[in-house]
């Protein structure tokens, strides 16, 4: 449940709260706003049901979460989510572009993308050192090579950094690179990994799970905000259905729903659900239409030569065409892309 105090309530009165809700083993999450504070109340049935602070010095009223993710909830948050990525923004009437490469394949591969699409004004780089692949032969990424390679690049071209965690193991050498970490589709419900990665406070990028509900892509991203990292990017990238037309089936009905949803930002990853590059412009420009507060796609300076994922990478030199035409669409849905 939500304790929302009313308007002025002092500080004092706002700790009181905090306690009463705390000594019944429950956690007080607190927001405060320029008018209001909100306690959201989260824990298990029985510890919630035991706060009874209705008529607490203070308190406006008492208003039930509804939902099984409370912290994630549009409920517990009115208004959107903004998360500041050195500098640059991401939700409310900020669009971010985030491309690159799918694997990080050498200096050269690197650094002219990111040159590449840094220039076009995209806000931030990616490109995976550890790669979840379905096969185990297929190439597994550079590891800890491709993520110096990605602090190089980011040392040349000022773009803030996202690349994939896949084990806690590697979770220290990817802080040190990482300006966001990114959780793949694959690991959405790996609980113990969402878990330290919310404790590491890193802004982080949630992958929808291949089969995935909006319910539990929420529910894994409560998992990184009940560590207090309120940093959550969601995507939608494609879901498994019945359909072999294409690599994956992009829900892109999943950005107004999830908006309803939740107050965090919502991206989508036209790449890997179309996997061909002749669909990623017009899925771009349907998912800023739709309202997505952002897009991650895969670039590549000879995708003919890519390791892997070529056949749906953007020609690294079409890329600042594309962002043109991307950018048209989001500021008519009402959103800025703003160059650095
Ligand atoms: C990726 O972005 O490199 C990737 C592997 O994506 P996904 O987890 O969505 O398959
Ligand atoms: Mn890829």
């Amino acid at each position: 449940m939500m304790i929302v105090m009313k308007e002025g309530a002092s500080a004092e009165e706002v700790r009181a709260v905090i306690s009463r809700v705390e000594e019944t083993g429950a956690h007080a999450h607190v927001s405060t706003g320029d008018l209001t504070t909100v306690i959201g109340v989260i824990g298990d049935r029985e510890h919630v049901a035991n706060v009874a602070v209705d008529d607490a010095p203070g308190v406006d009223r008492v208003v039930p979460i509804t939902k099984p993710y409370k912290l994630a909830s549009a409920e517990l948050k009115p208004g959107r989510t903004v998360i500041d990525v050195d500098g640059r923004k991401i939700g409310g009437a900020h669009f971010m572009t985030i491309a690159g490469p799918c694997t990080v394949e050498s200096r050269e591969q690197l650094l002219d993308t990111a040159q590449v699409v840094r220039d076009a004004g995209a806000q931030l780089l990616r490109g995976g050192a550890y790669k979840p692949r379905t096969s185990p032969y297929s190439f597994q990424g550079l590891g800890d090579a491709g993520l110096r390679l990605l602090a190089e690049a980011k040392q040349e071209t000022g773009l803030p950094v996202t690349t994939e965690l896949m084990d806690v193991r590697d979770l220290d050498a990817i802080l040190e690179v990482a300006d966001v970490i990114q959780i793949g589709a694959r690991n959405m419900q790996n609980y113990t990994l969402l878990t330290e990665v919310g404790r590491s406070g890193r802004p982080t990028l949630l992958k929808r799970g291949l089969s995935s509900t909006l319910e539990e892509l929420l529910l894994a991203a409560e998992y990184l905000l009940r560590e207090g990292n309120e940093n959550v990017i969601l995507c939608e990238r494609g879901i498994r259905t019945f359909e072999t037309a294409y690599r994956y089936t992009l829900d892109l009905l999943a950005v107004p729903v999830l908006k309803e949803m939740t107050h965090l930002p919502v991206i989508v990853d036209p790449s890997h659900a179309a996997g061909r590059r002749d669909l990623v412009l017009p899925m771009s420009l349907a998912a800023a239409a739709a309202g997505a507060d952002g897009v991650i796609v895969e670039t590549h300076p000879e995708p003919e030569h890519a390791i892997c994922d070529g056949p749906q990478a953007l020609r690294a030199s079409e890329f600042a065409d594309y962002l043109r035409q991307l950018e048209a669409v989001a500021a008519l849905a009402g959103k800025e892309l703003e160059r650095v």
